[in-house]
């Protein structure tokens, strides 16, 4: 297959995401642990630890981009089984891996699956507790009305949380990680899936998502006030954080 992925623009770029995720839904959650060598497991758990939802009934997370629900797994934990999480995701093919992980865990009743676009939430006005998106928003074409959205749901006193890959700031792990990136990441996806293209465009799409500090001042433009952001393994990931107060 080629997807032409260099001549996409922003607006038809959807399209495309969506078709390399109905794809390796199935297999997703191996592909994540083979190609960051089980990083992702790390920084996920070091978000949620941050986030430290309380341990009590009636606080609500929406994890968006959710897929198939590592994030809102761990928040749950986190709380003891307080929060209630909705993961939405534009996909229906990871959110059914989602569903059926979740009915495994038994956390049928703790969490739900919505399908839906981050640009254009379901959701009414000062909903959620906590709005969190991990390795999601650098898939929306547009990140200023996801971020919009984000600030809409949230309760005031909410708070915002976006773990994203991100720019390397050490030197040496930078060239380490751009002979991984553009050179392992799509063989590991010709092994695992049959399919090297998609992968290569996601490591596009990383190069393409706007630094730490440039982020930053998207989430401020979006209206969020006291915005932090935290370096993950020398700022291969970046974890963003926001209050709507
Ligand atoms: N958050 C999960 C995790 O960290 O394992 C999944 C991340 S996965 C790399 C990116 C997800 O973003 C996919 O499930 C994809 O379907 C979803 N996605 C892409 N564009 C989206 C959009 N516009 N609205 C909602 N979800 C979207």
């Amino acid at each position: 297959t080629s997807y032409g992925f260099k001549s996409v623009d922003e607006g038809a770029k959807q399209p495309l995401v969506n078709e390399v995720f109905h794809k390796v839904a199935g297999r997703y959650d191996l592909m994540n642990d083979l190609m960051s060598g089980g990083l992702h497991r790390l920084w996920k758990d070091a978000m949620v630890a941050f986030l430290n939802p309380p341990k009590r009934d009636g606080w609500r997370v929406l994890d968006v981009a959710g897929g198939t629900g590592d994030i809102a797994f761990r928040i749950v934990d986190a709380s003891h089984g307080h929060a209630r999480a909705t993961v939405l995701d534009i996909n229906g093919s990871m959110l059914a891996v989602g569903r059926d992980r979740a009915e495994k865990k038994g956390y049928a009743d703790a969490v739900d699956f919505v399908e839906a676009n981050a640009e254009e939430l379901p959701f009414a006005d000062e909903t959620f507790d906590a709005y969190t998106i991990a390795f999601g928003i650098r898939n929306v074409p547009r990140i200023d009305v996801a971020l919009a959205e984000a600030f809409r749901v949230l309760k005031p006193g909410g708070r915002f949380l976006c773990l994203e890959f991100s720019e390397v700031d050490m030197p040496l792990l930078d060239r380490a990680y751009e002979a991984w990136s553009f050179n392992a990441i799509p063989r590991i996806g010709q092994v695992v899936t049959g399919e090297s293209e998609p992968y290569s465009y996601l490591v596009e799409s990383i190069r393409k998502f706007p630094n730490q500090e440039s982020f930053a001042a998207m989430i401020r433009q979006a209206g969020f006030d006291r915005v932090t952001f935290r370096n993950y393994t020398g700022g291969i990931a970046a974890l963003h954080s926001g209050w709507k107060l």
